[in-house]
C-alpha cells in the first residue's frame, strides 16, 4: 500500500484536482470542499507533516508559501481581503498529515473562527 499522502498523490498526478499554480516548490490547488467562494490550498512538494514539526532549515519554504498564498489571494481578486489558516493537530482542525496553506476569500470572514 502506498504511504504517500493524500497531497503528495495530487502533486505526482495520482489523483486530480483543480491545480491553480505549481512551482518547484509547492502546488496550488482548488479545495474540494470550499468554506468560501475561493478556498485554495498552498502544499509544499517536501512533506512536512505540520507546522508543529517544521524545522529551523524549512524557514524559507515557510515563507515562500505565505508569498505564493499573498500572490494568488491577489490573482483571486481577493482586493477586499482573505483569511490565511494553517489548521495544525486534532485540536487544530487538521484532517490532512501534510502542511497545507488555506487561503479563503470572497466573503466576510468570521472572529472567532469556531
Ligand atoms: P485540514 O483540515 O486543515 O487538514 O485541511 C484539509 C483540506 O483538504 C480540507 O479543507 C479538505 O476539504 C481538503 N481536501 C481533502 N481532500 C481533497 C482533495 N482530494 N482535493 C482537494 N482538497 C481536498
Amino acid at each position: 500500500m502506498s504511504d504517500k499522502t493524500l497531497f503528495q498523490k495530487i502533486i505526482d498526478r495520482e489523483i486530480p484536482a483543480g491545480i491553480e499554480f505549481e512551482d518547484d516548490q509547492c502546488i496550488v490547488i482548488q479545495d474540494i470542499n470550499p468554506q468560501a467562494p475561493t478556498h485554495l490550498l498552498v502544499i509544499p512538494k517536501q512533506v512536512i507533516a505540520r507546522v508543529g514539526e517544521a524545522a529551523p532549515e524549512d524557514a524559507a519554504l515557510l515563507g515562500h508559501l505565505l508569498l505564493v498564498a499573498r500572490d494568488m489571494a491577489k490573482k483571486m481578486g481577493l482586493e477586499e481581503g482573505f483569511r490565511i489558516i494553517i489548521n495544525n493537530g486534532p485540536h487544530g482542525g487538521e484532517t490532512v498529515p501534510h502542511l497545507h496553506v488555506h487561503v479563503l476569500g470572497g466573503r466576510a470572514m468570521l472572529w472567532p473562527p469556531g
